[in-house]
């Protein structure tokens, strides 16, 4: 018992220490853009058919002063609650553009954006004016959503997806078959991707149900009209099987990791023999 005692002690203490530490790490990200220490990577999507990337993903991390490099998984959570995703995301997205914008035009874009972020006043006008400030053109943004946007019911959700398809950018569902309410939201919102989440593909390949599964999100994905690709594909094996039932694109570490801007540019260099960030430059 008096062990007990102490146990509970140091669990609350461990649980203080938890707390201050998520309270600075709040604290410290409504400067973090400010600061210069959000950064992004660009992960390459490839065409199942050719294997070359024609879409990168950007994804966010965060260099912070003490604590060094923190992934998203470690604060996109913490920045949504608190508020400081819409200064994040909104930086995320105009500094993706701009990197696309000085790549080949073939090449495209997606940015994930968090459910404040489409909440916060008007969304699609924001995405207006950072490709005009940018000069990327509209066909070549992808904006990723999750079902956490569906908080506030589809009706938003559906309006935000009108308005970005006036725009001409169009609009992925990510994480796909990980929520709850996948199907009645795809009735309803013409996404122009589904991207099934990692961890179906992970159990997917020799599982039977998992394959039927996957099957299945493929055929729904054709019979709307949307591109289907699958992320988190690590292997050989992943590649044959996803490309085998007739997933479009595929993106994991087996395409390549996330890439710092210059080794993505570095890739794209090798791939495309040319880059238009002169072009990109002379026309800004
Ligand atoms: P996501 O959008 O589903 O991005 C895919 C995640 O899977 C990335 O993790 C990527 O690095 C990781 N990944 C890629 N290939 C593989 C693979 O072959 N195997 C495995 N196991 N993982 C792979 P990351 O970069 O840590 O990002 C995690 C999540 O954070 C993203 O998931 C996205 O939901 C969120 N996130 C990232 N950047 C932003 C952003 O700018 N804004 C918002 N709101 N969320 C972001
Ligand atoms: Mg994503
Ligand atoms: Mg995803
Ligand atoms: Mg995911």
């Amino acid at each position: 018992k008096a062990g007990g005692k102490d146990q509970v002690k140091l669990a609350s203490s461990e649980d203080g220490a938890a707390f201050a530490l998520r309270k600075q790490l709040e604290l410290d990200l409504w400067n973090a853009v400010e600061k210069e220490e959000m950064f992004l990577e660009y992960q390459p999507v490839a065409s199942a058919r050719t294997g070359e990337p024609f879409l990168f993903e950007a994804l966010v991390r965060w260099r912070h002063p003490r604590l060094g490099v923190i992934p998203p998984a470690d604060f996109i959570d913490l920045a949504e609650q608190s508020g400081s995703i819409v200064g994040i995301g909104g930086w995320a997205l105009a500094a993706a553009c701009r990197e696309a914008a000085g790549w080949p035009a073939e090449l495209r874009i997606a940015v994930n954006i968090s459910p404040r972020q489409l909440e916060a006043g008007d969304f699609p006008a924001w995405v207006a004016a950072v490709l005009e400030e940018t000069g990327l053109a509209p066909g070549r943004l992808e904006v990723e959503i999750t079902e956490s946007a569906y908080r506030g019911g589809l009706e938003p959700v559906a309006a935000v997806v009108a308005d970005l398809h006036t725009l001409g950018v169009t609009v992925a569902m990510d994480d796909f078959g990980t929520g709850y309410s996948s199907l009645s939201s795809l009735q309803r919102i013409p996404f122009d991707k589904l991207k099934i989440d990692q961890s179906l593909v992970v159990r997917g390949h020799g599982d039977k149900r998992a394959v039927s599964v996957l099957r299945s999100i493929v055929t729904i994905g054709r019979a709307l009209g949307m591109h289907v690709t699958a992320e988190g594909v690590e292997t050989a094996e992943h590649e044959a099987f996803l490309r085998g039932i007739g997933v479009d694109s595929l993106q994991g570490f087996y395409f390549g990791p996330p890439l710092s801007a210059k080794q993505a540019m570095g890739l794209i260099k090798e791939r495309f023999g040319r880059n238009d960030r002169d072009r990109a430059s002379s026309v800004a």
